[in-house]
């Protein structure tokens, strides 16, 4: 049974799961509201528990060796014709996840959908060009064969939902694996809209599966099913913890993309302008962004003057309704998040760090919280410790370069760090000494998809990315056959 769909402000949108190519309602549902205004209630959302896990694991098990047993082109023609259905449906998906998790609308529709077209694009042809890797030794010819793994589950957060979890879904499915995608009950309708154009692209039924659900209920039966080969998971460590735990039940592989605390490094020599510029991005998208470099370290010499120029470009910052493209900080995406957030900041007046500016929340009525700096007593404090996800930025200062590695690699996180230098040398000794999977010097969420991707620390397990999240969705195998074998 399914349910009607839902008119997301002109946007028809199914509550329901998908599962072995149908539309499958639950006999319970969850709300879904709108951060833009959080009286409005977009749908309620099917509410998947083990039963509905059950379904879609039987499925996705089901139709893995046809899938599995298709040739790497023909697997890449279906990716290929997914990602041309999803540029053409930009718009509307950017619509209903600006609505769904209040990310700006013109950011969605002109980077960060089209992302999750090129996702799908990027595998098709990183599997079709898969060159195995051949050698000789000890006498035999060696080949290494990638097999793929089985039914793969893949969790993903609220923020950003539709590209992260392509990002994931992509090398699954190019790998030969099938998949079983729950997304994050704070922002579902983008993974029901992708199912709309699975089916459009006529991918075999079971071979792609959203559930739509808790992560304690229908999340955790998910990954407890030992019938799953694979599990991808992105969001916070103690979630982490608890996949890991689940996985290693099964003794499945599993990879974590977890949250960050990344510094954001100014030094003297850097294009002030520019840092401080780039310094007041991190408030983008209400601070929302795993990899944002949360914790300014300057350099004591040019700290006044940087902060200056960082508090006049934050203050060119636009609070407003995410669909308005004059808006450049959407509000946070839940009032649970939003008294999270705001807990983070009293706790630290408490503990006696300065709030340079902000620290408020914007409005009664609304989700929105100021863009705020706090330079903490010490960084020991929580506020630099801590993942806060939101508009919260600390400062620090160093007064030289070995001072600034040892604050960078002073937290639990290893996601990403940021630098900015005009020294190449510079870059390329902090390059090899700072504890993070990505690094950017002079610029920022520059990816190139073949690189890998990940976290060091408490911010994650394993590497995506390229031919990293191939091999990961497969099982290798190495052929060796004795040399002289002759043919025929
Ligand atoms: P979360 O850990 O609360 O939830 C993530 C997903 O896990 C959701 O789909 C949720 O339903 C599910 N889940 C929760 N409990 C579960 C359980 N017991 N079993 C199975 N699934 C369960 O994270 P969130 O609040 O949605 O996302 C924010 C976090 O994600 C932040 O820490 C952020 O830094 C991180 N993040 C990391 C990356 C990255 O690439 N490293 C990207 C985006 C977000």
């Amino acid at each position: 049974m399914s349910s009607p769909r839902v008119d997301v402000d002109g946007v028809l949108v199914s509550p329901d799961h998908y599962i072995n190519g149908e539309r499958i309602a639950s006999s319970r549902t969850f709300e879904d509201r709108s951060p833009l205004d959080w009286t409005w209630k977009l749908a309620d959302v099917a509410r998947a528990g083990s039963v509905e896990a059950d379904l879609a694991v039987t499925a996705a098990e089901a139709a893995f060796p046809a899938w599995a047993a298709l040739s790497v082109n023909e697997r890449s023609a279906y990716l290929d014709r997914l990602a041309d259905l999803i540029d053409r449906d930009v718009d509307a998906i950017a619509h209903v996840e600006c609505l769904d998790m209040a990310m700006l609308e013109e950011s969605l529709r002109l980077r960060v959908i089209g992302r999750g077209a090129r996702n799908f694009r990027a595998y098709a042809e990183l599997a079709r060009n898969y060159e195995p890797r051949r050698w000789s030794s000890n006498g035999t010819a060696n080949t290494v064969l990638r097999m793929p793994a089985g039914p793969t589950v893949v969790i993903t957060p609220w923020n950003a939902p539709f590209m992260l979890s392509t990002w994931k879904c992509a090398p699954a499915l190019a790998a030969g694996n099938t998949v079983i995608l729950k997304p994050a009950e704070w922002s579902p309708l983008s993974a029901s809209m992708l199912m709309d154009l699975v089916e459009e692209a006529r991918f075999p039924p079971g071979v792609f599966n959203v559930v739509q659900g808790l992560g304690n209920e229908v999340g955790a039966a998910l990954v407890a099913d030992p019938r799953v080969r694979r599990i991808s998971f992105t969001g916070s460590p103690e979630t982490g913890r608890f996949i890991g735990e689940a996985a290693a039940q099964n003794l499945v592989p599993f990879t974590a993309e977890l949250g960050g605390k990344g510094p954001f490094m100014v030094f003297a020599d850097a294009d002030l302008d520019a840092a401080a510029e780039k310094a007041a991005g991190m408030f983008d998208d209400g601070g929302q962004v795993c990899l944002a470099g949360t914790r300014l370290l300057v350099d004591a010499s040019i700290r006044d003057v940087f902060v200056e120029r960082f508090e006049e470009a934050t203050k060119r910052h636009v609070l407003g309704d995410s669909r308005e493209s004059a808006t450049t900080i959407s509000p946070l995406i839940h009032p649970d998040h939003l008294t999270r957030v705001d807990g983070f900041v009293k706790r630290a007046r408490v503990n006696g760090d300065t709030v340079v500016f902000g620290g408020e929340r914007k409005s009664k009525n609304g989700l929105w919280y100021e863009p705020t700096l706090i330079e903490p007593k010490s960084n020991d404090s929580e506020i630099v410790q801590r993942e806060v996800f939101g508009p919260v930025l600390t400062i620090q200062s160093f007064t030289n370069e070995a001072e600034a590695a040892q604050l960078a690699n002073s937290t639990a996180y290893g996601l990403s760090a940021i630098i900015y230098t005009s020294s190449e040398e510079r870059a390329e000794r902090l390059g090899s000494l700072l504890r993070a999977g990505t690094i950017w010097v002079n610029c920022f969420l520059v990816r190139d998809l073949t690189a890998p991707f990940g976290g060091t620390g408490i911010s994650g397990i394993g590497r995506e990315g390229g031919d990293y999240a191939l091999d990961f969705y497969s099982d290798l195998k190495t052929l060796q056959i004795k040399e002289g074998t002759t043919h025929g």
